[in-house]
């Protein structure tokens, strides 16, 4: 096919980059035109995209639109349902082809099986490809046939499957349709938070795939060496903070998976980049629950959770989500979110556990709230996390165990600087009070400037006596 043949458009949801997207490799191979296009819908699917996500899409598609002006094409943009949107753009193009990379929540994936059957009945082609997954959820199956229900067992079987997945290069140029596709002025959009603008704790953030890879390589070349470890430690850099980037595609598994065998083969300690791996392997069994059981996004896995008596507390709620518990290290991990869009992986676990245990919330309330802060919000990633904490998803932590968060802080934030730097009005307390400070003596509490109910609250529960309450209303469960 010639260049001034009919074009090929390549729709863009989650795959926000140039380099290991099979969807831009297949259209540049081809030979022809290439449209790419990304459609903004309000109303997702798979929902309603979250403030700080929004934030994020912002910047990542201006990142992305500057990487296709290089190779020559210009990013359309367009806001709308899919199918109407899809519908307008091969009219205007004579596109004869469409191209796309799979998702795989329930609505999303009911709308692209419609947008196909649309488009072959209008005599215009379309495929799909793998860009977000090492294995895709049809491809890692137990021996009878069915998905996996237990982590191990499926990461035993997927990691070596995972092994063969290279990544593909991005294409060197891109020949444009004849003429210029109508697209829209990303400031229309107003991903941008104003009124107020939310975001001055965003800035450390690089949306893109400039700024995917450059953290890869930062992460790889430094704390990679002591993952395994330093992973759970809140107040150190032992975390790749890749997360936003996997989500919105703007580097890819397969990548990531490619840097880190390379630098263990350069020498990097072999543990700690199999336990790097191995979480990317949770992503990827969350992606296969999400498809297997979709239901999972509003009904617990495990439906003996159904009966749950959850309180309906909208006060403590406010608590929670302003980081204003009285517990420094749940306050210091909501803050953290409220601030950078973000939370270390321990402290999500701590500061769910509190949600679900000690106040006797909802888990999906908890889930709501992180969706619309985190800058990674992903379906799969969230929903599969807080049934995990609850109890209730596929290979959860058992209900009765409960995070301590004392216990939490002393043993993962020894030094108290996660909370310190969250918490700041607890600064001064020593290691062991500013995690307990209703502890800590009154002399002690006086240097340190803190008084307990004015500058800092009172614990809102008692967390032992909630600990009780949690364990009798699952008692009564079974
Ligand atoms: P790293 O430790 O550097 O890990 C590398 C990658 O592995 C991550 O980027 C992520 O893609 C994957 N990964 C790591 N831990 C997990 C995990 N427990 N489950 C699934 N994948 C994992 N992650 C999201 O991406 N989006 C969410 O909306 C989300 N919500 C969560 C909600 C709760 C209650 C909990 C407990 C965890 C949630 N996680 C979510 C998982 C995890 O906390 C984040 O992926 C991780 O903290 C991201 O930081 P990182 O990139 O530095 O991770």
């Amino acid at each position: 096919m010639s260049p001034s043949g009919p074009p090929t458009i390549v729709w863009l949801r989650k795959d926000l980059r140039l380099a290991d997207n099979p969807a831009l490799v297949d259209a540049a191979f081809s030979g022809a035109p290439v449209i790419p296009l990304y459609i903004h819908d309000e109303e997702g699917p798979p929902r309603a995209m979250g403030a700080a996500s929004r934030w994020w899409l912002d910047k990542s598609l201006r990142a992305l639109g500057a990487g296709f002006r290089e190779l020559g094409a210009a990013l359309v943009l367009r806001r709308g349902g899919a199918m109407e949107v899809i519908g307008d753009v091969v009219k205007a193009t004579g596109a004869r082809r469409v191209v796309w990379n799979r998702l795989y929540d329930r609505k999303s994936i009911a709308r692209d099986d419609a947008v196909a059957a649309a488009l072959k009945k209008g005599g215009v082609e379309s495929e799909s490809f793998n860009a977000s997954l090492l294995n895709e959820p049809d491809a890692v199956l137990t021996g009878s046939g069915g998905p996996y229900r237990v982590f191990t067992p499926y990461w035993k079987a997927a990691a070596p499957l995972a092994a063969h997945a290279e990544p593909l290069r991005a294409p060197g140029r891109l020949a444009p349709p004849a003429s210029r596709v109508a697209s829209e002025d990303i400031d229309e959009w107003a991903l941008h938070p104003t009124k107020p603008d939310w975001s001055s704790g965003f800035q450390a953030w690089t949306p893109g795939e400039d700024g995917a890879r450059r953290r890869l390589a930062q992460f790889l070349g430094d704390a990679a060496e002591r993952y395994a470890k330093g992973r759970d430690m809140m107040g150190e850099q032992g975390v790749s903070q890749l997360s936003p980037h996997l989500h919105f595609g703007e580097i890819g598994p397969r990548q990531v998976w490619a840097s880190a065998r390379e630098a263990a083969d350069q020498g990097a300690s072999h543990r700690d980049i199999e336990t790097y791996l191995k979480e990317l392997g949770w992503r990827e069994f969350n992606y296969s629950l999400l498809f297997n059981y979709p239901e999972i996004t509003h009904r617990p896995f495990n439906p003996a959770f159904a009966g749950f008596q959850w309180r309906d507390d909208p006060e403590s709620f406010k608590a929670w989500t302003r980081g204003l518990t009285g517990y420094p290290v749940v306050d210091a991990a909501m803050r953290q979110l409220w601030s950078t869009g973000w939370m270390h992986n321990r402290a999500r676990m701590i500061a769910a556990s509190f949600l679900i245990k000690d106040l006797m919330i909802d888990w999906r309330e908890g889930e709501a709230w992180f969706w619309d802060t985190l800058v990674d919000a992903d379906m799969a990633n969230n929903v599969a996390n807080w049934q995990w904490v609850a109890g209730s998803g596929a290979d959860a932590a058992p209900f009765f165990r409960i995070f301590n968060p004392m216990l939490q802080g002393a043993k993962f934030d020894p030094e108290g600087a996660y909370v310190r730097r969250w918490v700041p009005e607890l600064a001064n307390l020593s290691d062991t009070d500013i995690h307990q400070p209703w502890k800590a003596d009154a002399a002690a509490l006086r240097t340190a400037g803190v008084e307990l109910g004015v500058t800092y609250p009172q614990p809102i529960v008692d967390h032992f006596a909630a600990r009780d309450n949690a364990l009798a209303a699952y008692a009564r469960l079974s």
